[in-house]
């Protein structure tokens, strides 16, 4: 049972600042278990940080619990806190008169490792890090911003913390150093389990990084969920802003099954129909083929007007003439796995079976070319809505 406590717990936790009226965060409800990303989302002001910080007791609650393992964090001793759970900030936090290596075996230190283990971790430590061991011996106003935070990042490692509290970290960087620190921490906390709770502002971060992505505003929790529930399922208007119409189109598209295109007015035929009742049908329809099924509509192949006018004098039954050989969509499969399938048989359609083999629709070209058209006019009105908010 020990495993499936939380390693975070916030349970109805209010905090209000002196002199505020209106709570910074509100009535907040959430776990993150062991080896989760956890990044909480919001815009500036939402209480991203105050959430945050109470965690290790930097903030206190006003009202409510946070557990830490299942036991509140009051009955921790708060410097005890702040040794054990890692600590990120965006300023990487470094002291200018420290060397990298003293900078690194800080918390070591002060949990007074011997100097052998704080040696080997600090070795360990500078290559996780992706640095030369030679940059141990420099200042960090010797490093660039990105090899800063790069130590910031394993620093917050050193003393072997499983749990790492990163706010905002990579928010001064540019884009490329941004990127190269998200793979770092990313790998980090995979390769070595550690449970990460992550401040942002940036959804592609939070969509990159996160296992749970906790959105947040005006203090209130809004939705939490994994990047692909949060994607794919935005609870209201303000998640769905904050993942940008082109996210939301492109999951869209993403996730078109089968079901949500196919058309469910396919012209069938029963099998014990006579070629007569077929040709006439073909006529009254205007298609060159016709899809064959039994009483309980279960699919049994096609036949065309080729071979019933080859042989329409010969032939009595359906049977005689049926063809086969033809590829199927079940309702749940993607469209976008499909897309090649589909367009390959030129000007004709798919049928789509159950899985009880009963025919329940059919998918054709112009179904693909519409969801393509979506996705694309989709993207254009998104841009032209933009454009006009510029010009205003
Ligand atoms: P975020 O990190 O999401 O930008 P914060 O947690 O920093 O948001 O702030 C949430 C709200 O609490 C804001 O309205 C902010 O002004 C207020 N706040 C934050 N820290 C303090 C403080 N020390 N004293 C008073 N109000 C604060
Ligand atoms: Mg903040």
């Amino acid at each position: 049972m020990v495993q499936n406590i939380p390693i975070v717990e916030f349970k109805n936790v209010t905090k209000l600042y002196p002199k505020m009226s209106k709570p910074a965060v509100d009535n907040i409800n959430f776990k993150i278990n062991k080896g989760e990303f956890c990044c909480l989302i919001g815009t500036s002001g939402s209480g991203k940080t105050t959430l945050m910080r109470m965690i290790n007791r930097m903030n206190s609650v006003t009202k409510g619990k946070v557990l830490i393992k299942g036991k509140n964090v009051k009955e921790f001793n708060p410097v005890f806190l702040r040794r054990h759970i890692g600590y990120v900030i965006q300023s990487n936090g470094l002291m200018p008169h420290m060397t990298i290596r003293q900078n690194i075996a800080l918390v070591p230190k002060l949990l007074k490792w011997p100097k052998k283990k704080i040696a080997v971790a600090v070795n360990k430590l500078i290559e996780l890090a992706q640095l030369p061991k030679s940059y141990l011996d420099r200042y960090p106003n010797e490093l660039s911003g990105g090899q800063q935070q790069r130590v910031g990042v394993i620093r917050a490692l050193a003393a072997n913390q499983n749990l790492i509290l990163m706010d905002e970290p990579f928010g001064a960087l540019d884009p490329i150093t941004r990127e190269s620190l998200q793979t770092l921490v990313k790998n980090l906390q995979s390769k070595l389990g550690k449970t990460i709770v992550f401040v942002t502002h940036d959804m592609d971060e939070a969509l990159k990084l996160a296992t749970k992505i906790v959105v947040l505003h005006g203090g209130h929790l809004i939705q939490v969920g994994s990047p692909d529930e949060i994607l794919h399922y935005p609870k209201n208007k303000f998640v769905e802003n904050l993942i940008g119409e082109k996210r939301l189109s492109e999951a869209k598209y993403e996730t078109v099954k089968v079901k949500n295109v196919m058309l469910t007015d396919s012209v069938k035929i029963n099998q014990t129909a006579s070629l007569t009742t077929a040709l006439a049908m073909m006529k009254e329809h205007r298609v060159d083929t016709l899809l064959v099924v039994d009483f309980e509509n279960h699919f049994k192949g096609y036949i065309s007007i080729n071979e019933l006018q080859k042989k329409y004098n010969q032939a009595n039954k359906i049977s005689e003439i049926l063809l086969t050989k033809i590829p199927v969509l079940r309702p749940d499969e993607y469209l976008r796995d499909n897309f090649s399938r589909i367009l390959s048989r030129a000007g004709q359609y798919i049928p789509v079976v159950d899985d009880n083999e009963r025919l329940v629709g059919i998918v054709t070209r112009s179904s693909l070319v519409n969801v393509i058209y979506e996705k694309i006019w989709g993207d254009k009105t998104a841009l032209i809505k933009k454009s006009e908010k510029e010009v205003k």
